[in-house]
């Protein structure tokens, strides 16, 4: 394969992998290549917010040179990577897509993307995506939403909007995105393309810019589920750098990916086959679980009643952490400062009020409520006792099931500016992703067909703290049947 049938036919990792060592690929040509394409597509898209071409030139020669010497070369060598721009790297400007950050270059990078770098992979840029990772549409971007490249008049999905086009356009190999409520599973789902949420802990958050400390996580996005294990394999593990990553050996998940499905137990909650779900969704998911049948999965229907209250619980919790986190953008220690105020007082708030978009301020709001004295015990004790709950559930559930499979999202992608004054309906979005985010469990969205329009569905493969495995084998068995 040389560098131009890599990049149109985009191919796996393992195909990349051995054209950059026999010499045949050249990692600054693809990368030339990948830009070309960005600049190509990206007027349209608005996927990259910022491009590190300098770094990423340099990564690309240092991979060929490698190459040339016959020396061992990195699992990523070469591989063009696009980053949520809630990560730092250092010396890029760094926004989550908000104005408050503008002109902020932090000094250092995030844990996962330096591990990215040190498998060999080429960064591309940062990636659009909503404020401060807050939204399932990217509409709520200071820099303009992202556009689905499947349908250019749909939202891409959030809040790692970017991150997910950005695969889906073919204008970056691999990305990473991040996942707070929903933010990978749901864009990977509307794009088309795999998203991984790691355990909690599993992938360090160092260098993540913060939203929801205990939600939070980041994760990568392929065109495939055994892309997406490797790359999984290479950003997890522990670091001394942050305190909640976990110290458990990071298994070879594309190896396990490669074990089959045959024999797995899967779980179908039924409380994620009710009302609100798109008639056609429920029939490729259908599908779906009828090809995990066929691989020698046996399938058994279960029932995860608290499910319900986990919408309420996840924005009772996010904000109130959000509110803590983002207390630290006051103008005068990152980007934006308003030019107009006279006390020290009026500068810290008019320089949150005018570097913070609608739904951040309304989460702030929400957030500082419900942690406030008088209305603490009643909101956020009380939905950090029902996300034990939650988590208990699901507990409970893998310990007869190995697996559970869900959609990833009630509806396929749907078009700009459809939901975008209406909060709530939003918020519904994210109905079958927040639960595994509270509970701190794993998942994969897979693509699962698409609708008679052409839109992508999504499969949410669901697996115990850990179990990413398990997860990516049963994704593997859906991928294989080509729904
Ligand atoms: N859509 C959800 C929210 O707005 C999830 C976002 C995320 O996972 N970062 O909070």
């Amino acid at each position: 394969m040389t560098t131009e049938t890599y990049v149109e036919t985009s191919k796996t990792l393992s195909d990349l992998r051995q054209g950059i060592a026999s010499g045949r690929v050249k990692a600054v040509d693809l990368a030339n290549r990948y830009y070309a394409r960005i600049e190509q597509l990206n007027p349209r898209l608005n996927v990259f917010l910022s491009l590190t071409k300098e770094r990423a030139l340099k990564q690309a020669a240092k991979v060929d040179a490698t190459a040339a010497k016959g020396d061992p070369l990195g699992p990523l060598a070469g591989v063009p990577v696009g980053i949520k721009d809630v990560l730092v790297m250092r010396g890029a400007p760094a926004t989550a897509g908000s104005r408050i950050l503008k002109g902020y270059h932090p000094p250092y990078d995030a844990t996962a993307v330096a591990r990215l770098e040190a498998a060999g992979a080429v960064l591309l840029g940062k990636l659009n995506c909503d404020e401060f990772a807050m939204g399932s549409s990217n509409e709520n971007s200071a820099y303009g939403p992202v556009r689905n490249p499947v349908d250019p008049e749909r939202v891409p999905g959030g809040s790692s909007g970017g991150s997910a086009a950005a695969v889906a356009a073919n204008m970056a190999v691999a990305s990473l995105g991040t996942d707070t409520g929903g933010s990978i599973r749901q864009p990977a789902s509307f794009c088309g393309v795999v998203g991984v949420l790691p355990t909690y802990g599993r992938v360090s958050r160092y260098g993540l810019i913060a939203f929801a400390s205990s939600l939070d996580r980041i994760g990568p996005f392929a065109g495939n589920v055994r892309d997406a294990a490797t790359l999984l394999g290479v950003i997890a593990g522990h670091d001394p750098c942050d305190a909640t990553s976990s110290p458990a050996p990071v298994a070879d998940y594309a190896a396990e990916s490669d074990e089959g499905a045959e024999g797995l137990r899967i779980g179908v909650p039924a409380e994620y086959f009710a009302e609100g779900l798109d008639p056609e969704v429920r029939e490729r998911i259908e599908s779906g679980i009828e090809a995990l049948k066929a691989a020698g999965c046996t399938i058994k229907p279960i029932s995860l009643p608290h499910t319900r209250y986990a919408i309420p619980t996840y924005y009772v919790v996010a904000t109130a952490e959000a509110s803590a986190n983002l207390a630290r953008f006051d103008g005068v220690r990152y980007g934006y400062r308003s030019s107009s105020s006279a006390t020290l007082s009026d500068m810290y708030s008019h320089s949150r009020d005018e570097g913070f978009g609608a739904e951040v301020k309304r989460r702030i709001m929400l957030g500082t409520y419900a942690l406030s004295a008088g209305y603490y015990d009643a909101y956020y004790l009380k939905a950090q006792k029902v996300r034990r709950l939650l988590a208990e559930e699901f507990l409970r559930a893998f310990a007869d099931v190995d697996a559970i499979v869900t959609p990833t999202a009630p509806t396929p992608a749907f078009k700009i500016g459809e939901k975008a004054d209406d909060p709530l309906a939003m918020y519904l979005a994210d109905i079958y992703t927040v639960t595994a985010s509270l509970a701190g469990i794993c998942g994969v969205n897979v693509p699962c067909g698409a609708t008679k329009a052409g839109l992508p569905v999504g499969m949410q493969v669901l697996a115990a703290h850990f179990q990413e495995g398990t997860a990516f084998r049963v994704a593997r068995a859906v991928e294989a049947a080509q729904i």
